[in-house]
């Protein structure tokens, strides 16, 4: 069984712990009990990780795509190798099912592999000029970021933290959440062990509005990258705009899912259902709004109560276990307060709507249907194990209703109609698209929103140039 590791930041490539920090206390979100004691940053602390990250970056823009690749490759092969480890930790600092923590893992092996390809695709141009003249486009790292990412893809969120600015030659101050350190951890390692100097990636924690103003307040960092709530990603945007940093903002959603009459509705079901509930909801894509035409509604919602009701919930680290418990105690929190004001407003429950057990944060997969548009769960990503499930007269109805709030994160639809799947891809407002498929990530495609879900993407080859800039040099 895998213990639970002592915690630290890695500063220029060095453990920082005791030394009289604060602590934060990390908990398991199954139990509520505390399984280990985190440092948190003093300004000191950011300012050696800022001044490691100059040096960092003098270093590792000069570095060959084989270096880079080398270590990409080589941290690939060591998250594989550890890769038990890894999501046991993740299961026991965030909650989720071993078999999702596992997955994480594999997605950072994927992206890594991706980006170990990708450095030698760093392409510039050459512009046509009269003899004598030469014009260049080139792509240069745009320098030291600082990265945030949040706690619900505990491994997953780092690598993409991590991955991207390595691979364009930049160096990387990450701050993980303070809730999940020590997977965050776990995956810089893999970096290092595969021989990333300590300057170019390392890993601060501490109170998150000290340590993004320290940061971004710093003429050193150069780009912003943000995972987390529309909220702080505004603060945050505002606060890199002081400097004129570059940002990318991964930001919330409030995915709809259109189900057409056409649509095979098992499949469908057998689909969104395990999505819906995949990390207990805490998903930024996750499908939250069912937009479902009139003639398959009562179907549509009575078979998908009755699959929820059937979820397993329990420890992640139970192998049957389906659905773990939420990350942390603001989130049954948020749960209740949204559920029990749509109920309050005619809203109709199915199943859940209530806490499980006496222990940890466990929340029941729930189904609410006949939800007024005014209701704040309608409005606000609720980030939980709740599915909202209205009925809608048609097409034109249905794509009002999927691009009637300010995010545009991901969205899903169903049905078989060749010509209105292609209107749907046109009209719907979203960053990614799914039609007749959950799978709408992956290495090699890039991973964002518009509006207030952000800009810029992850993953893919424009995850890399997220991380440049370009510079036009003409010679006469
Ligand atoms: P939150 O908005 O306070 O925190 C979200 C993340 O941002 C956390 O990792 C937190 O450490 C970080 N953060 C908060 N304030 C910060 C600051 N000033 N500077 C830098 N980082 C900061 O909320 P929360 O209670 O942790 O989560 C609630 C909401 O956040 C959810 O309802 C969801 O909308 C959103 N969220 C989104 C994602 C995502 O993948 N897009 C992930 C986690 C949370």
């Amino acid at each position: 069984m895998t213990a639970y590791p002592s915690l630290h930041m890695m500063i220029a490539g060095e453990r920082v712990s005791g030394g009289g920090r604060r602590t934060h206390a990390v908990v398991n979100p199954a139990t509520g009990e505390t399984i280990g004691e985190l440092p948190l940053a003093e300004p000191a602390d950011l300012d050696r990780a800022l001044e490691a990250a100059q040096r960092g970056f003098k270093l590792w823009r000069k570095s060959t795509p084989q270096q880079r690749a080398a270590v990409l490759n080589g941290a690939a092969r060591l998250l594989l190798e550890r890769q038990e480890d890894l999501a046991r930790i993740a299961t026991l600092e965030q909650g989720k099912p071993l078999a999702e923590a596992r997955i994480e893992v594999l997605m950072n092996v994927g992206l890594f592999q991706f980006y170990a390809g990708e450095v030698f695709r760093i392409y510039g141009r050459t512009l046509v000029r009269p003899e004598g003249m030469r014009s260049t486009v080139t792509h240069e790292p745009v320098g030291p970021v600082a990265a945030f990412a949040p706690w619900n893809f505990p491994l997953g969120n780092p690598g993409r933290k991590l991955g991207a600015p390595i691979a364009a030659g930049c160096s990387v101050i990450l701050k993980a959440a303070e809730e999940t350190p020590a997977s965050a951890l776990g995956v810089l390692q893999c970096l290092l062990d595969a021989g990333l100097p300590g300057e170019v990636a390392q890993a601060v924690f501490g109170v998150p509005d000290e340590v993004s103003r320290h940061l971004l307040g710093s003429p050193i960092i150069r780009k912003l990258s943000f995972t987390g709530s529309t909220v702080i990603g505004k603060h945050l945007a505002k606060l890199a705009a002081e400097d004129m940093k570059r940002t990318t903002m991964e930001l919330g959603g409030h995915g709809p899912v259109l189900v057409f009459g056409d649509a095979d509705l098992d499949r469908v079901l057998d689909t969104v259902v395990t999505q819906k509930y995949r990390n207990a909801g805490q998903v930024c894509v996750s499908p939250t709004r069912f937009i479902v035409e009139e003639s398959v509604y009562d179907r549509f919602r009575n078979a998908f109560a009755e699959r929820a009701k059937a979820i397993a919930v329990g420890n992640g680290l139970d192998e049957a276990t389906r659905m773990g418990p939420m990350a942390n105690p603001r989130r049954p929190e948020a749960m209740d307060r949204l559920i029990g004001d749509a109920v309050q407003r005619g809203a109709k429950l199915h199943t859940g709507g209530e806490r499980v057990g006496n222990a940890g944060f466990f929340y029941a997969p729930s189904v609410l249907s006949d939800i007024p548009l005014d209701a704040a769960i309608m409005n606000e990503e609720p980030f939980g194990p709740v599915a909202l499930i209205n009925a809608y007269a048609g097409e034109e109805a249905m794509i009002a209703e999927a691009n009637r709030l300010p995010y545009g994160l991901a969205a899903f639809a169903w049905t078989q109609d060749s010509k209105r799947q292609q209107r749907l891809a046109r009209e719907i407002e979203a960053g990614m698209v799914g039609i007749n498929t959950n799978m709408i990530a992956g290495a090699d495609s890039p991973f964002g929103g518009v509006r207030w879900s952000g800009h810029g993407a992850e993953d893919g080859p424009e995850g890399v140039q997220a991380c440049m800039v370009t510079k036009a040099v003409h010679e006469g």
